[in-house]
């Protein structure tokens, strides 16, 4: 996974545009790609490629192309984002969120029982 312009991309699409750069790296993001191991990198939230349905290794979900699932680690925040989407929204995409984030059933069944409760108690916020 690539930082750039203050987007993420996919190592496809981080390398192709390295490969269209004529200037030499700068170390920084804002300038040059900088290269990130995903698996060791945390988000409050599932994200894609930047390049969206231009991505190199885009996605179809129910009929709709996305840029390529970045796999980072999701933070308890970021599962529990997932799970209300999902609950919000149950589809192919919202559904990958939860099986790539590694959210086993009874996980979800307990970050379900947390996002009711919080519902129940007013103090739910997205
Ligand atoms: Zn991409």
């Amino acid at each position: 996974m690539y930082i750039y312009n203050a987007d993420l991309y996919c190592d496809d699409c981080g390398m192709n545009i390295i490969d269209k750069l004529t200037i030499k790296d700068s170390g920084d993001s804002d300038d040059y790609p900088q290269y990130v191991d995903e698996d060791y990198s945390e988000t409050d939230s599932p994200n894609h490629c930047g390049n969206g349905p231009d991505c190199l290794a885009a996605e179809t979900y129910d009929g709709r192309k996305v840029g390529a699932y970045l796999n980072q680690c999701l933070t308890s925040e970021g599962q529990s984002y997932a799970l209300s989407e999902f609950i919000e929204s149950p589809n192919q995409l919202t559904l990958t969120w939860i099986e790539r984030a590694g959210i086993e059933e009874e996980a979800a069944e307990a970050l379900f029982d947390s996002i009711w409760n919080q519902i129940k108690a007013g103090t739910y916020n997205q």
